[in-house]
C-alpha cells in the first residue's frame, strides 16, 4: 500500500507524517527538516479558526486543506455551487415578472430554463477550470520542464469556489447593492482561486495571477459565444 505523503504548509516540503504517537497519550508535532517550522501547525487548530484562516486566503490555510486532508467534497461543492449559480442567472430572468401567486412558483420550478442555466454555469465553469490547467500545462509542464498533477489541480480549483455559496444570501436579502456583491464574490473567489494554485504549484503569485486570469478570459469568451446562440434564452448575469 503507497505510503500517504504530505507537505509542510511554510515551506512545501514533502513530510512523511504529521505528527508522532510516542503511545500513552504522548503526541509530538512533526518538525520540518527544510525550514525548522511545524510540518502543519493547523492539526491542532480548530476547523472553525482554520476556515477563517481560508477565508483570509493564507497560504498556511490552504496548503492544510489541499494537501494534508482527505476532504473529498469538491464535485459535491461543485455541484452546490453551479445550482446557487443557476438559480441566481434563473432568477434574475424573472425579475422583471413580479408575482406573488404560488401558482407561479410551481410553474417556474418546472421550467427548463433552470436545467439551462445550471448547463451553462457548468459549462463557464469548465472553460475557466480547462484555460488555467491549459495555460499551466503548457507553461510549467512544456515550457519548464515541471509536473503539473491535474487531478491536484481541477480539485484545488473547485474547492476554492466554496466563496460562491454567498451566492444564495445576496439573492434572499436582496437589495441596492446587489450587483457590489456579486462583484465583490467573484473578486473573492478568483483570489482564493489564485492563492490555491500558487500552493499547489508552489510558484509565484504573478504566475498564480495570470493563470486565473486566462481561466477568467476563456470563461468570459465561452459565455459571449453561448450568448449570441440562436436559441440562447439568457439575457444578463454576472458569473
Ligand atoms: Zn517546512
Amino acid at each position: 500500500m503507497e505510503k500517504k505523503t504530505f507537505r509542510c504548509v511554510e515551506c512545501n516540503e514533502v513530510a512523511t507524517e504529521l505528527h508522532r504517537d510516542y503511545r500513552n497519550g504522548i503526541l509530538k508535532i512533526t518538525i520540518c527538516d527544510s525550514c525548522h517550522k511545524p510540518v502543519d501547525k493547523y492539526i491542532e487548530y480548530d476547523p472553525v479558526i482554520i476556515l477563517i484562516d481560508a477565508i483570509l486566503c493564507k497560504t498556511q490555510a490552504f496548503g492544510h486543506i489541499l494537501f494534508n486532508t482527505s476532504l473529498n467534497i469538491h464535485w459535491k461543492l461543485c455541484v452546490f455551487c453551479l445550482l446557487c449559480e443557476a438559480y441566481l442567472r434563473w432568477s434574475e430572468l424573472h425579475s422583471s415578472e413580479q408575482s406573488s401567486d404560488p401558482a407561479d412558483l410551481i410553474r417556474y420550478t418546472k421550467e427548463w430554463e433552470f436545467y439551462g442555466m445550471f448547463g451553462l454555469a457548468a459549462l463557464e465553469l469548465s472553460a475557466f477550470c480547462g484555460g488555467v490547467l491549459l495555460f499551466l500545462w503548457v507553461w510549467v509542464a512544456r515550457l519548464q520542464g515541471g509536473t503539473v498533477e491535474a487531478s491536484l489541480l481541477l480539485r484545488a480549483l473547485l474547492l476554492s469556489c466554496y466563496g460562491k455559496v454567498l451566492l444564495i444570501p445576496v439573492v434572499i436579502w436582496e437589495h441596492d447593492y446587489s450587483l457590489l456583491c456579486l462583484s465583490l464574490i467573484k473578486l473573492f473567489v478568483l483570489t482564493s482561486n489564485s492563492q490555491a494554485v500558487r500552493v499547489i504549484l508552489n510558484c509565484s503569485r504573478r504566475l498564480s495571477l495570470v493563470a486565473v486570469c486566462l481561466g477568467l478570459l476563456s470563461e468570459s469568451v465561452t459565455a459571449q459565444a453561448c450568448k449570441r446562440l440562436p436559441w440562447s434564452f439568457q439575457d444578463t448575469w454576472m458569473f
